[in-house]
Order: structure tokens, then C-alpha cells, then sequence
């Protein structure tokens, strides 16, 4: 930030737009919020204790600031966030939800946020309990035998899901070479298979926007490990042909990874063990309504049919008679692959939120996620390109196409919602539609909400025809305008280094 920009108190501001220095640029010598009690303990030397570990390199020490810099200074950090509970969130993929206040108030129960994870069994009852409860839910949602709570997010299920599929076939004589991917696929499923140690082999997808048998037919052999397939697929539509799809795999002794990142879609109404798959990856974080976003923290458990059951990670979390214990006997298991049982605050939200919804209440979140989703498919299809114009499930996946012949893209569309106060859809992704701008409403939002949305998306798209320089410099409203993504990216700034 310059100098200009800098008022003398330290903190520039449009109107109440606020700028905010680095708590180190504020502050005075002496300033305190807090002065603790005088010491009654002789003081350490530092320098003779800690001698070389002591820092040298004339970095500023703490910063020295009052009570009231200290609050509005991370108050106005955290006003600098957009969330899903400020405004209307549509990142496809990602199902932006509202995270329940009460799932909350929940985890943070003493008895389960302050249990020590070193506990013995007969200490942690409870918190067993609901641990075991959850892993029965999942598999009475998605059709799953058997579930482990351990893995910490989506791709990290995915990775323990590759991991017991090249046990289970190393197992049988040889771990094969080759994984299945559609080009329709999250980024993360390639890396996994990668991990563990497989070549993908990529599919395209059918005209109608799934995998059709007879790719998979034409391209599986006994090489190949396991097809990974996300149902419905991040175009938003189902994989009509998945059960054909599964038994070809099969036949050839392969495996059926499913990414059940878009689960939000399928609750109640179809359960993807169903299917045919034999591996699925719960994102608690997007269908269970525990808050994402800026990293975590997640919780991915993974799903497996009875063919894998034996290769789970330990320990398992299991009801033993009237008791909950911690199960190590898994014949063929991978081993752990997370400290103690997993983020279990997250998974203390998505038990709340289950347990509050009801099976009916699932079922119906997703017939609303879907209903939602083509309500704004329906109504922004005359103004938008849509690649695949059939009915979609939770989300819809439009293009620029007929923005672009008057040279506006996706980001600039994008950008420019940000000046109407919504969170821009997800951008680029998926790979196979050409800049695509892929929406998921999800089913938590209002009628009012999406019409809101819905027309700033026609007015943008007007704008586009009669602006188009409106768009390029979008956003106009927000503190900071556009900003070099790739320096951003390239060249971070992670340490502040002192101006004198
Ligand atoms: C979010 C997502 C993932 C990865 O899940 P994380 O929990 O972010 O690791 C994988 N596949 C799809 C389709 C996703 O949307």
C-alpha cells in the first residue's frame, strides 16, 4: 500500500470501506492490550539459555498496539471476507451451504471439544459413540459396506481409496498399471492415481455429457486398476450408463472408484453402492454442512463395497456389545493414514447436521439442491450458452460463447458479479467445456435470492452487448479492482520486511 493511501490513524477508508495496514505498521512503543501481572519468578536470561536459537536477523519483534487496534484490526480482516453466511455463494462443485449454527454449538460441547485423543476407550465413549453412529449413517446414505472416518478431506479419501485398490490387486498377484479418468474429472483424481503410482488414461466424455459403456468397453483391459468416475459428473449430470459401466470394470477384475464430491445431488434418492462402485469418498465439508473454504479444515471418509472391506485404514471405530472400541484386526489394512480418528470437530457437525436433517430432510435438501439448480439452468439458458442443454441435477454449467463475440469472457463475467454482491460461480472448470461458468446454488437458497442473482446474470449479459468496457475493468465496486493473478501467484509476499 502507498503512503497516500495511508491516513495518519494509521487506516485509509472510502466512505466505510476500510484499508488495513499490517498489524506491524500500526501500533506505538509501549502500546499494550493486555499487561500481564509482574512475574513472580526470577526472569530467564534468554541470551544465556537459548543462546543461538535466539533470532538475530533484526526482524521486528512483536507489534505494540492497544485493545481497540488489536480488535479493529482483525475485525476488519475478517469483514474483508466474502462468505456464505455475508451472500449468495454459487462455486460449483464446491456446495456452498448453509453450515447449521447449531452443528456449532454442538462440536464445541465440552465433553467432545476438550477430549484428549490419547484417551482410553472406556474415557471416550461418547464421542466412539457418535463416531460409530456417523460411519453407519454413511453407509446407510450411500450403499457403502463399510466406511473409515480417518481420511481429512476429498482428496485425501481419494488417496486411501487408490491406495486400497492397489493393495487388494497387489494382493492378487499384480497391482496393474493404468487408471480410467473421463475428461470431465476434478484435477485431484489424476493426482491420486498418480500417488499411487498408476498412468491415467483419459475418456471423453459422450455427446449427451456422460460416460458412455462403450468408451469404457473399447478402453478396458487387465491393466487397468480402476476407473474413477464422479456421479453426477462436474457437468452436473447423472452417469446414466454407471451400472453398465461398473460391470465392465468388474468382468475385466478391475475397480470402481466413485467421487463423491457431488453426493449433494443423491441423498435419499440414490445410493451410489447401488451402482455397482466399490470405493466412495464422503467431502463432509460440502454435502454435510460443516463450513470451507481458505483450506480446511475437511473431513473425507471413504466408502467401500464388501470386496474392499478388509483393506480399510485402522483403526476402525466399531460397536462392540453394549460398548464403542477402536478395531486394529482389519486383515489387510493399509495402516493409519491420519493422526488419531480423523478432524473429528467436522465430523461432530456433519453427525449434527444428519441427525437434525432426518432421512426424509436429506432426501428433500437434495430434490431442492436440484430443483434449484435448473431454475437458474431454465432461466439463464436464453442469455447464456449451455454446452449440454438438457435438465441437470445440483448444478448447471454455461459458457461464454455468446459473450465472447463481443470480446468479453468469463472472467470479466465473473468479475462484474462481484460488482452486483454475489460470490462468482466456478470458472474454467471443468476442463472439457470451454470457459465454462459452472453454477451450484445449492438447495439452502430462496427463491429471492436466485431471481437476484438471476438478474444480475441477464443484466451482465446485456452489459456485454452494450458495455463491453464496463466488463473488461469489472469489478468497479470492490476496494481493490482487478489484480495480477499471475504476480499474485509467481511473486507472493509472505514476509514483511521493515521500510527503514
Ligand atoms: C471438491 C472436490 C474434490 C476434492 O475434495 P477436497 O475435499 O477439496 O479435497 C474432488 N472432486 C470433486 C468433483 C470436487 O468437487
Amino acid at each position: 500500500m502507498s503512503s497516500a493511501e495511508t491516513s495518519p490513524g494509521g487506516v485509509a477508508a472510502r466512505g466505510l470501506t476500510f484499508n488495513e495496514p499490517l498489524i506491524f505498521e500500526q501500533g506505538g512503543e509501549g502500546r499494550a492490550a493486555f499487561v500481564p501481572p509482574a512475574a513472580d519468578v526470577p526472569a530467564l536470561d534468554l541470551a544465556a539459555t537459548y543462546g543461538g536459537l535466539l533470532r538475530s536477523d533484526g526482524l521486528p519483534g512483536f507489534p505494540q498496539v492497544s485493545a481497540i487496534e488489536v480488535v479493529r484490526h482483525f475485525t476488519r480482516l475478517s469483514q474483508w471476507n466474502f462468505s456464505v453466511d455475508s451472500g449468495f455463494y454459487p462455486l460449483g462443485s464446491c456446495t456452498m451451504k448453509l453450515n447449521p449454527k447449531i452443528n456449532e454449538a454442538a462440536a464445541a460441547l465440552p465433553g467432545f471439544a476438550g477430549a484428549h485423543p490419547l484417551s482410553r476407550d472406556e474415557q471416550a465413549q461418547g464421542t466412539l459413540q457418535l463416531l460409530s453412529e456417523l460411519a453407519d449413517y454413511l453407509c446407510a446414505i450411500s450403499g457403502m459396506a463399510k466406511v473409515s472416518l480417518q481420511p481429512a478431506a476429498g482428496a485425501h479419501g481419494e488417496l486411501v481409496g487408490m491406495l486400497m485398490i492397489r493393495a487388494a490387486l497387489t494382493r492378487a498377484g499384480n497391482p496393474r498399471r493404468t487408471v480410467l479418468l473421463p475428461a470431465s474429472a476434478h484435477g485431484t483424481n489424476s493426482a491420486s492415481s498418480a500417488l499411487c503410482g498408476y498412468e491415467v488414461i483419459e475418456l471423453p466424455c459422450g455427446p449427451r455429457g456422460y460416460l458412455e459403456a462403450a468408451e469404457v468397453a473399447r478402453r478396458m483391459s487387465e491393466e487397468v486398476a480402476a476407473l474413477m468416475i464422479t456421479n453426477p459428473n462436474t457437468l452436473g449430470l447423472f452417469e446414466a450408463e454407471i451400472a453398465a459401466i461398473c460391470d465392465l470394470v468388474h468382468e475385466r477384475g478391475g475397480f470402481v472408484y466413485c467421487d463423491g464430491a457431488n453426493l449433494n445431488a443423491l441423498m435419499g434418492l440414490v445410493r451410489p453402492g447401488d451402482t455397482g462402485v466399490d470405493v466412495l469418498h464422503f467431502n463432509l465439508h460440502k454435502t454435510f454442512s460443516t463450513p470451507h473454504g481458505g483450506g480446511g479444515p475437511g473431513a473425507g471418509p471413504v466408502g467401500v463395497s464388501a470386496r474392499l472391506a478388509d483393506y480399510l485404514p485402522t483403526p476402525l471405530v466399531e460397536r462392540v456389545g453394549e460398548r464403542y472400541a477402536l478395531r486394529y484386526d482389519v486383515p489387510h489394512s493399509i495402516g493409519r493414514v491420519r493422526a488419531f480418528f480423523g478432524n473429528v470437530g467436522v465430523l461432530l457437525r456433519a453427525y449434527a447436521y444428519i441427525r437434525a436433517m432426518g432421512g426424509s430432510g436429506l432426501a428433500q435438501a437434495s430434490a431442492d439442491a436440484v430443483l434449484n439448480a435448473n431454475y437458474v439452468r431454465a432461466r439463464l439458458r436464453g442469455a447464456y450458452a449451455l454446452p449440454y442443454d438438457r435438465p441437470c441435477l445440483h448444478e448447471c454449467v454455461f459458457t461464454d460463447a455468446r459473450q465472447a463475440p463481443h470480446g468479453v469472457t468469463t472472467l470479466d463475467i465473473a468479475k462484474r458479479l462481484m460488482d452486483y454482491g454475489y460470490h462468482p460461480p466456478t470458472v474454467y472448470f471443468p476442463l472439457i467445456v470451454k470457459a465454462a461458468l459452472m453454477i451450484e446454488p445449492t438447495e439452502t437458497e430462496t427463491v429471492e435470492t436466485l431471481d437476484g442473482f438471476i438478474d444480475a446474470m441477464l443484466r451482465i449479459a446485456r452489459e456485454c452487448a452494450e458495455q463491453p468496457q464496463l466488463l473488461h475493468e469489472a469489478p468497479h465496486l470492490t476496494r481493490l479492482s482487478r489484480l495480477d493473478e499471475t504476480a499474485a501467484a509467481r511473486r507472493p509476499q509472505i514476509r514483511w520486511l521493515p521500510s527503514t
